[in-house]
């Protein structure tokens, strides 16, 4: 690291960040014939090599359709997916590996919440309760299960400082309270919720907690059996891994007693024209041929943050959060949009006279991505009378080197529009 400000950079353990660099492929690239600097991993992290391998070895020596054949390579295939399950359940700290469900992303896990633990549970005058810096994907679907049934989708406000106010989430949880849903760490506020704190509220009040992990799981450790969540979800893409693969982690006795949500094979026990009966946990959720190379190639990216450790993932980022944090405030007519007391992986800004969307385009053209919009987050932005934020995100492999290139090209950018 040989920013300017490296010297304050705290020593980050042990991790070296220019190998793990070395085994992002495209962070070698360039965009706009400028080395890229990829600062939107909230988005969507890159993938190492291990995941990469993984992937192309599932395709080139170990694939078959999984649980169905008796020939060898579908046995082995099954057996490379089965490990993957209990890689997860290892990672996340699960009782069971038949507590993990394997399901597209996080915003399918939280709808499999909504229609099959949920919906059958709601009535007319019932309240989902949310935070008003959900991501869209903790919103929506606890609206569509409300819209059906009558209920509604209230939201515990945040503080200026864009903290949950937790005062007035205890108020809020009340006899009609059927679920709380509340993000881990918000995406665009880095905000991290103390969320063992608001589960022991929400069970103290006999209250279902969905916990959205899909900012917290690439960057501090994650026990569920600690946690008093009775969900959990995740995404695979923003964890190292490959897209269209995610998790949902439920207590074993609420995945029991629930439904299955699509139909098909896979999920069944026995089917005839008279009627089917359905498979155990956590088949019954996992209708269809599943993504067999991405979950397995998940699992190598389990493996792949293991090996490196998630302590020392936490503190590398922790340091170079705290450095950007202080770069990026000596930028001119650059506000920061939330000041929590702990903030993980993401950092929002606005700047006077300039929109978001000419921050995000003209950064690009010096080869920095960086994310601009609402971040899926409309009722976040209403709240701070914004239209949309520019947003950096980091990742294991970010360095003093690519915030120090956020800064000088957010500088050009202020002498432009000031
Ligand atoms: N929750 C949070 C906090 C997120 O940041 C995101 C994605 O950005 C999601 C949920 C949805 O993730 P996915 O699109 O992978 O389902």
């Amino acid at each position: 690291m040989t920013g300017a400000l490296a010297e304050t950079l705290p020593a980050a353990g042990a991790l070296d960040v220019d190998a793990i660099r070395r085994q992002f492929p495209i962070l070698h690239t360039t965009m706009h014939d400028r080395p890229l600097v990829y600062l939107d991993s909230a988005a969507s992290t890159q993938k190492p090599r291990a995941v990469l391998d993984a992937l192309l070895q599932v395709y080139e020596r170990d694939y078959a359709n999984i649980h169905r054949g008796v020939y060898d390579l579908s046995q082995r295939a099954s057996a490379l997916h089965d490990a993957a399950r209990r890689k997860v359940q290892r990672f996340i700290g699960a009782r069971d590996w038949r507590e993990i469900v394997f399901v597209r992303n996080a915003t399918e896990a939280i709808n499999l919440v909504a229609y099959s633990f949920l919906r059958p549970k709601l009535g007319p005058g019932d309240e989902i309760l949310v935070t008003e810096m959900e991501h869209h994907a903790n919103i929506v679907p606890w609206q569509l299960v409300a819209g059906e049934t009558g209920a509604k989708v209230v939201a515990a406000p945040i503080t200026d400082a864009g903290e949950l106010d937790l005062v007035a989430l205890r108020e809020r949880i009340g006899p009609r309270t059927r679920l709380l849903g509340v993000t881990w760490v918000s995406n665009v506020l880095g905000t991290v919720n103390p969320v063992e704190e608001i589960t022991a509220l929400a069970r103290r009040a006999g209250v279902p907690v969905l916990v959205d992990a899909a900012q917290a799981i690439q960057h501090r450790p994650v026990d569920v059996s600690a946690l008093g969540a009775d969900f959990l979800v995740f995404s695979g893409h923003k964890m190292y891994g490959p897209s269209g693969v995610g998790v949902l982690w439920g207590r074993a006795e609420l995945l029991e007693a629930m439904p299955p949500w699509q139909g098909g094979g896979d999920m069944i026990e026995e089917v005839s024209f008279a009627g089917t009966t359905f498979n155990d946990i956590p088949f019954r959720f996992e209708a269809g041929t599943p993504d067999i190379a991405g979950v397995i190639a998940l699992g190598a990216a389990v493996d792949w943050i293991e090996g490196l450790g998630m302590a020392l993932i936490d503190a590398h980022e922790t340091a170079l959060m705290a450095y950007a944090e202080r770069a990026i405030r000596q930028v001119p007519a650059l506000r920061l949009i939330s000041e929590p007391k702990e903030r993980s992986g993401a950092l929002s800004f606005v700047m006077d006279g300039c929109h978001p969307q000419d921050i995000g385009t003209l950064l690009d053209l010096d080869g920095i991505a960086i994310r601009t919009g609402h971040h899926c987050a409309m009722p976040l932005h209403a709240r701070l009378g914004l239209p949309a934020s520019a947003r950096a995100s980091i990742g294991v492999y970010n360095t003093t080197d690519d915030i120090d290139a956020l800064v000088a090209s957010l500088r050009r950018v202020a002498d432009m529009f000031g």
